[in-house]
């Protein structure tokens, strides 16, 4: 039995693993799309998509569920198991990502008759992501289910989203019986709403996400007083509070955080101030959470229930769908707050509020989400002095504000505690879902704490059996940028020279881990030879 590493190896988006648990018989763990700026390429699907039998999918962020109707397009007809609350989120979120693509197609579509070009097909249509959907089946936390011979499986909540999971895979081959466990994207604790993760239960081999592998969220972790400074300063300036937001998990804890000031009366001199959720995807998500599993909200969530309230509701809360009532939010000088879709501002309307509010100094854009490199919430982030957005030049005069403390990814204390959760070490962790530093950085403190760790490149393959590597790849570096989010300062690029540097610091490290089984004198001068070279 083998698992190969497809996407989110190296970086932190388009999740995506191969296990082959019986000769020829495939499974996938999420099938992710790529978003932002992409430092590597992808290794190709090895096999058929009509050959993959099943997908067990962790959570429904289109990182880890947005190429799933591609697969479906290219013959995919098995099951995909997920949690009720995925499926429920995943039916709206890649409808609208299936929208967006056909969107661009057809815009790109217009240019190119105009340069005598020729059609452009979307990556797949709402009918596709609609066909994908028939192919869900729920599972229930908790509950083992035998999938098909020698494959058995539990989901258990990650805390991360609603519904999120981690998986735990009980495998068999000739008698040869191997656990393996993904995290999917690991929570942070005392999310609101949502329960914090469950523990980690005892596996012979663990892949973990990396988010923030290397960091560690700032200590004090309330948002609700910077968010009561930021909202205060910029109604006192008389300016907007424009937060971008991902629309499905980050946009409901956001509407549970007003409904807290509003209801304790925490900014007594703007108690009335409106909250506009321009996003119809966050408008259908918001119904999605209000229909879930008493079993996915947490005991505080509960009891504002029990209290007779609604934990994501409130007097001023205003969402706008049609894209005319978007565009006037902008001539309406009242101060306010809006959050608009597009959390790393890649696309959704964020962009033209952002077009309409970033020049002037009254407003504070406030990120609340991770900003993926590359991105242009990223860029404007970074402290960029003026963007490009539909092409024109705009100012950043803007307050640029972070709001900490709610990260739904566990930090590397959070790793760390999840990991020691269980009450024996795994045998072996692989790490993925982190960029290059969080996940090399990550492998190297689990070696540092006697794991043996890796975090493989796309297209590594390991025998789960055997309990070793079959091949190690290098990462492939692949270099873009996009006209329209290119900064006008122009950040400073690493040499090649460096890039060579990284790479090959990464060839030492896989010759390290094949290593296992060499002589104990052999071990010991490669180890003094690389400490000679840091000193
Ligand atoms: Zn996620």
């Amino acid at each position: 039995m083998k698992i190969t590493f497809l996407g989110a190896a190296h970086q932190v988006t388009g999740s995506r693993t191969l296990v082959e648990w019986k000769p020829e018989r495939f499974f996938l763990v999420d099938c992710g799309m790529e978003q932002g700026e992409n430092e590597y390429s992808m290794a190709e699907l090895p096999v058929p998509a009509s050959m993959i039998e099943y997908v067990f999918l962790t959570h429904a962020h289109i990182d880890h569920s947005g190429m799933l109707p591609v697969l479906y397009k290219e013959g995919f007809r098995g099951k995909i198991y997920a949690t009720p609350e995925t499926g429920n989120l995943c039916s709206i979120m890649l409808a609208d990502s299936a929208h967006i693509q056909e969107t661009d197609a057809a815009s790109e579509t217009k240019k190119n008759l105009r340069t005598g070009k020729g059609e452009v097909q979307p990556l797949y249509t709402v009918e596709d992501a609609e066909n994908t959907m028939t192919l869900f089946l729920p599972c229930e936390y908790g509950k083992l289910m035998m999938i098909d011979e020698g494959l058995s499986v539990r989901f258990f909540d990650a805390g991360h989203l609603l519904g999120s999971s981690f998986i735990e895979f009980f495998l068999e081959e000739n008698g040869i019986a191997r656990k393996l466990i993904c995290s999917g994207d690991v929570g942070n604790l005392n999310q609101p709403i949502i329960n914090n993760p469950q523990s980690l239960k005892d596996t012979d081999y663990l892949l973990i996400e990396s988010t923030y592998g290397t960091r560690n969220h700032d200590s004090a972790n309330d948002p609700i007083p910077v968010l009561l400074d930021i909202l205060s300063s910029t109604f006192k300036r008389g300016g907007t509070v424009l937060i971008p937001s991902f629309a499905v998990g980050r946009t409901q804890e956001l509407l549970y955080f007003f409904r807290e000031i509003k209801q304790k009366h925490l900014l007594p001199d703007f108690q009335d101030f409106p909250v506009y959720v321009d996003s119809p995807l966050a408008n259908e998500a918001t119904a999605v959470f209000l229909q879930c599993s008493p079993a996915c909200l947490d005991a505080e969530t509960l009891e504002i229930m029990n209290e007779g309230f609604n934990p994501i509701w409130f007097d001023g809360l205003y969402t706008t769908v049609s894209s005319d009532e978007s565009k006037a939010l902008n001539s309406n000088t009242q101060s306010k707050v809006i959050i608009a879709s597009g959390g790393m501002c890649e696309g959704g309307r964020i962009r033209h509020h952002l077009k309409h509010n970033l020049w002037n100094e009254k407003n504070t854009v406030m990120f609340a989400g991770y900003q993926a490199a590359g991105t242009l919430g990223r860029i404007i982030y970074d402290g960029a002095k003026s963007v490009k957005i539909f092409g024109e030049e705009i100012d950043v005069r803007a307050e640029i504000r972070l709001l900490h403390g709610i990260s739904g990814h566990a930090d590397q204390n959070g790793l760390l505690s999840w990991l020691s959760s269980a009450k024996n070490r795994p045998k072996y962790v692989f790490i993925n879902h982190g960029d290059e530093e969080s996940c090399t950085g990550f492998a190297s403190l689990l070696h540092e704490k006697g794991f043996h760790a890796a975090a493989p490149a796309s297209g590594s393959v390991f025998d789960l059996s055997e309990g070793e590597w079959i091949r190690l790849t290098e990462p492939i570096l692949r270099k873009k940028a996009s006209a329209d989010t290119k900064p006008v300062v122009a950040k400073k690029k690493q040499t090649q020279v460096y890039d060579e540097l990284i790479n090959t610091l990464r060839s030492l490290n896989s010759y390290a881990e094949s290593l296992k089984h060499a002589s104990n004198a052999d071990l010991r001068k490669l180890t003094e030879d690389i400490r000679k070279l840091i000193h």
